[in-house]
Order: structure tokens, then C-alpha cells, then sequence
């Protein structure tokens, strides 16, 4: 079986490693030891953004660990202020400088802000559309959207996002806008993927780990790798980063991928804010 990280094909013609490091609520002391300390157990893909303030601090971690830009693939996403068409394109040219590149693999709308900026997510990702013309973004993609929102930028835009990168675990299936993702094109991202360990001690949870000889993280984690999903779990613990990794050499069968989606709680399994509602701005 193979051990190491699969790639994910998207629909630009470019790949994302299924498996890398999250690096929400990472402070910025922290992050560049985190980010080194996956990449050296064998991350090759990180996720952060505007809003983590740590943009700067995945740069230095991924240098300290001696690779080269290239071989790692780094995602960040647009900030809830910069929504306007110009402070997107001075947003987007401070990632690339934070990060010190002249090119980011994925770049997302963090959240759709459906009750901001007059609704109006399509002019949003219409500069989106530049960033991967120019060059400067691989792929594009957006986060946190809903089926109404993928349904409107298929509508009046040119480009299906890449990717939709949403809450998910199993606690919060999410499979409407998952099959959504499916019959379109657009990958699913899980975020939260342990439901920021929420699920772990699921009695249904501990049973399968016990069955299958792992721990709880890993089972969940293997469960969003067999359904299809790209997920970057977050830890500052050395020995949970590598765990985290270690999900590849073992695989769940049916009855136990049914019985963690069975853990599904709808609406109420939701751990951070909802998609339609959620209109902060950082102050
Ligand atoms: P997560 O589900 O990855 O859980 C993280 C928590 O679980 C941490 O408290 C950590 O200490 C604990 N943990 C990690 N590995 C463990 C292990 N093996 N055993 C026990 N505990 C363990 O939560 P998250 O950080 O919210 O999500 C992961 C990533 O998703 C983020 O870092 C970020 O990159 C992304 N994200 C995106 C959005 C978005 O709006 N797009 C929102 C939240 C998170």
C-alpha cells in the first residue's frame, strides 16, 4: 500500500498534495518551528492566510527547512477587508511579499461575506481570475462557499474555482456543498478536520481506532483521505504533526467509513461560524 501522499488532480491542470499542515491560531513565534518541524517529518503542502498574521513566519519556516520554493505548495487566502476589486490586488501583492515569491500555488476567497460589500463576491473573483492569468496565482479557489454562491460564479463568471475549502469532519458531513464540488469540478477541502479534536473522543471514534490498531486522529484523518477530500490538520506538537502524517499505510473499510458519517449532527455538529451569516471584518 502506498505510504507516501497522493496527489489530488484539479480542474486547472496542476495537482495539491491530499495531505498538508494548517497553520491557524499558529502565533507567529510558533510558526516557523511548526511549519519546519512538518516539513521535515515530510509535509510538502501548507495552509495558511491573510488573516492567520503568520504569512511571513510559513515563509521563513519553509527556507529554514532548506527547500526549495517549488517543491512545497503553499495556499493562502484573501482577507474579509479586501474585498473591493483594488485592495484584493494590494492584498494579494502582500501575500506574494510576505511570502517573499513571485507566485503562490492556490489562492482563495477566505469567506463569501454574502452580507458585505453589497453581495458581491463575483467582482471579487473576477481579480482572482488576474492572479492566475498573470501568473502569480497557479490556481484560485474560494472557501466557506455555499451551493448558491458556486452556483452564482458559474453564472457570471469564466473560471470554476479549483477548489472550495469548507468545514468538515464528522461531526458535520457536509456533503450538499461536498457533492456539489463533485458533480462541478471543484475539490472539497475539509477544514477542521478533527473538529479541532472535538470528535477524538467519540466513543465510535476510540472503537475503530482500537479495531484498526490507531489512534483517533488518524482514523478521522484516514476517513477524509478514503472519501476524497484535501486536509491539512493543525498541531505545535512534534509527535501529533507526525502522527497526523502517518495515515497512508492503513486503510478503513465500508462498515467503518459508514459508521463515522453515521456520526453526522447536520447543522448543529458545526463548530465555527456559518457561511451565509458570518460578515467580520478585521478591525
Ligand atoms: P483541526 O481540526 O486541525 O484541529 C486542531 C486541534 O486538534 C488543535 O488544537 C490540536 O492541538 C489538536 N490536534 C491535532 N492533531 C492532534 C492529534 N493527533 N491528537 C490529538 N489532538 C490533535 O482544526 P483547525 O486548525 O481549525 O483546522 C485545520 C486547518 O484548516 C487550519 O489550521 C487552517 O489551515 C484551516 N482552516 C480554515 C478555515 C477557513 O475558514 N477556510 C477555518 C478553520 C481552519
Amino acid at each position: 500500500m502506498a505510504t507516501t501522499i497522493p496527489d489530488i488532480a484539479l480542474n486547472d491542470g496542476n495537482t495539491i498534495p491530499q495531505l498538508g499542515f494548517g497553520v491557524y491560531q499558529i502565533s507567529p513565534a510558533d510558526t516557523a518551528d511548526s511549519v519546519r518541524t512538518a516539513l521535515d517529518v515530510g509535509y510538502r503542502h501548507i495552509d495558511t492566510a491573510e488573516m492567520y498574521g503568520n504569512e511571513a513566519e510559513v515563509g521563513h519556516g519553509v527556507r529554514a527547512a532548506g527547500l526549495a520554493r517549488e517543491d512545497v505548495y503553499i495556499t493562502s487566502k484573501l482577507n474579509n477587508g479586501a474585498h473591493r476589486p483594488e485592495d484584493a490586488r494590494a492584498a494579494f501583492q502582500a501575500t506574494l511579499d510576505a511570502l517573499r515569491g513571485d507566485y503562490i500555488d492556490l489562492f482563495l476567497i477566505h469567506w463569501p461575506l454574502p452580507t458585505r460589500y453589497d453581495g458581491d463576491f463575483v467582482a471579487t473573483w473576477k481579480v482572482l481570475e488576474e492572479f492566475q492569468q498573470d501568473g502569480r496565482a497557479r490556481s484560485i479557489g474560494v472557501s466557506n462557499f455555499q451551493v448558491p454562491h458556486l452556483d452564482r460564479l458559474a453564472a457570471e463568471a469564466e473560471v470554476v474555482p479549483a477548489v472550495n475549502q469548507i468545514e468538515a469532519h464528522p461531526y458535520f458531513v457536509n456533503d450538499e456543498v461536498r457533492e456539489y464540488g463533485v458533480k462541478h469540478g471543484i475539490v472539497t477541502q475539509a477544514w477542521s478536520p478533527i473538529a479541532q479534536g472535538a470528535v477524538l473522543g467519540d466513543p465510535t471514534v476510540a472503537d475503530l481506532a482500537d479495531q484498526v490498531a490507531r489512534t483517533p486522529a488518524q482514523v478521522v484523518l484516514r476517513w477524509h483521505v478514503q472519501r476524497g477530500d484535501v486536509i491539512f490538520p493543525k498541531s505545535t506538537t512534534p509527535k501529533r504533526i507526525e502522527e497526523n502524517l502517518r495515515i497512508f499505510d492503513f486503510e478503513l473499510d465500508d462498515a467503518a467509513m459508514e459508521r463515522l458519517t453515521q456520526l453526522d449532527r447536520g447543522e448543529s455538529g458545526r463548530q465555527g461560524p456559518h457561511p451565509d451569516s458570518f460578515d467580520y471584518l478585521p478591525g
